[in-house]
Parts: structure tokens; C-alpha cells; sequence
């Protein structure tokens, strides 16, 4: 195991919703560890807890128990307004869907993210451009999401999510709603784009073949994360 600290570590986590009478213990104690440059796919059967555990890591949900340490520190007990900081800057997330604003254009997209972080209008745009041709977009700057295919959208998506240069990316099946073939040139960007940067990769996928590219395989079984060969 590699001595640096990891990028995102999760210890101990435990979530459950109640139903009614009932009580779904969905996470019993989950341990994730992932270092800077490592990509993780997660793949588990549907209703086990991968998004459970994705808001969880990107601090858009509270656990019951357990702590996330985001580059070493403790969440946990953050303030909301530190915790949101702390998403802006370090995480980045991709959704299936790609929740784009349907009346900007792809390089806005990219650039809002960096504006809101304070970014200057130009340096924003400079970045949105080389992240979006880094992607293969290129063509596609001045598109807005309606005149973009689900692949391109998806790309802009992930644009936009690695945008102010976060240590740690969660994509939550970024791919399930595209064809096999969109699906193939979206997951070797995505990963081309971790290996270059240096993050810290948790992608949850039902996709064997893209999972099989990444550095690790975890599932979900039990409530717990359990490494798979
Ligand atoms: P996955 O992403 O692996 O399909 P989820 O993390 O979305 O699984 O959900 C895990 C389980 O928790 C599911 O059984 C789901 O119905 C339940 N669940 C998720 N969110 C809630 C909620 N807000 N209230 C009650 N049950 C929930
Ligand atoms: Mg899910």
C-alpha cells in the first residue's frame, strides 16, 4: 500500500433510511480508500448503496456514522459552509444524466463552475476551452446541450466536473445512458483525463469491460466495500 495519504478515504461509514416500520440498513461500516492518480470502479447490483456512498464521499449527504477525510481532513463535523467549499474545490461529480444548462452553451457550461469560485471571466474561459479540446470538443464550444448527442453532452459534463481542477472525481454510472460505442469513447476520455490529472476516481458502472480498464474493482456487498480481484 502506498505510504502517501489518500485523496479521499472513507472509514466506517454506516447509512440507513427508514421505510415506514421498516429500516433499510443500506452501508454497515464501508472503508474506501483512494490515493491521488488511482481510479476505482464500483460496480454493484442495483439498490446496494453506490450512490448512497457517492453523495456520502461528495459530501452532498451525511452519514450516521463514520467519517470522510478529503485530503486528510475530517467532514464530518464541518460546518455546511465548509463542507460546500470543500465540494467546489476538490470534488468533482458527473451524474448519469448530465444536469447541463440547457441556455448556455458547452464553454459556458465549463466556464460558470470557475466563475463561481471567483475565476476571472477570461482565465475561466481559457481553461474551459483547453478542458473541452482535451475532450474532443473542440468543434463543439459554441453548442448549446439540445445541439449536442448524448456522448458530447456527457463530455461537457465531465468538463464541467473536473473544471476547478478538484483532487477527487465521482462519476455515479456516467455512462449508463449512452450505446455501448458512445459509452467506450466516454469512459477512455474519462479515464485518459484521471491519468493525467492525478485524481483520485470513484466511477460506479454495471459496464465490466470499462471497469476492467480501471486501477481497482470494489463492490458493495453487505453493507461493506469489498475489493474484488
Ligand atoms: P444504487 O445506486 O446502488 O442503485 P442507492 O444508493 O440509490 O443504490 O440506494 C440504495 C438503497 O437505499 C435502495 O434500496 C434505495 O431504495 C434506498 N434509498 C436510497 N435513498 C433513499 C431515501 N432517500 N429514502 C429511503 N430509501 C432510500
Ligand atoms: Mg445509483
Amino acid at each position: 500500500m502506498d505510504d502517501t495519504e489518500p485523496a479521499i478515504h472513507l472509514q466506517g461509514i454506516e447509512r440507513r433510511y427508514i421505510q415506514g416500520d421498516a429500516t433499510l440498513e443500506i452501508l454497515q461500516g464501508a472503508d474506501l480508500a483512494v490515493w491521488p492518480g488511482q481510479s476505482v470502479a464500483l460496480i454493484a447490483p442495483s439498490g446496494t448503496g453506490k450512490s448512497t456512498l457517492l453523495h456520502i464521499a461528495g459530501l452532498l449527504e451525511h452519514a450516521d456514522a463514520g467519517e470522510v477525510y478529503i485530503n486528510g481532513v475530517p467532514t464530518s463535523h464541518l460546518p455546511d459552509s465548509e463542507r460546500t467549499t470543500i465540494r467546489r474545490t476538490q470534488i468533482g461529480f458527473v451524474y448519469q444524466f448530465h444536469h447541463l444548462l440547457p441556455e448556455f452553451s458547452a464553454l459556458e457550461n465549463v466556464m460558470l463552475p470557475q466563475m463561481i469560485r471567483g475565476l476571472a471571466r477570461k482565465e475561466a474561459r481559457e481553461r474551459a476551452a483547453q478542458l473541452l479540446s482535451f475532450l474532443g470538443l473542440q468543434e463543439r464550444l459554441d453548442h448549446r446541450p439540445a445541439e449536442l448527442s448524448g456522448g458530447e453532452q456527457q463530455r461537457v459534463a465531465i468538463a464541467r466536473a473536473v473544471a476547478n481542477a478538484p483532487s477527487i472525481l465521482l462519476a455515479d454510472e456516467p455512462t449508463g445512458n449512452l450505446d455501448p460505442r458512445t459509452s467506450e469513447y466516454v469512459f477512455s476520455v474519462l479515464t485518459q483525463l484521471v491519468h493525467a490529472s492525478g485524481f483520485a476516481a470513484i466511477i460506479a458502472t454495471h459496464n465490466m469491460d470499462l471497469a476492467a480498464r480501471m486501477d481497482r474493482r470494489v463492490t458493495i456487498r453487505d453493507g461493506v466495500v469489498v475489493e474484488l480481484a
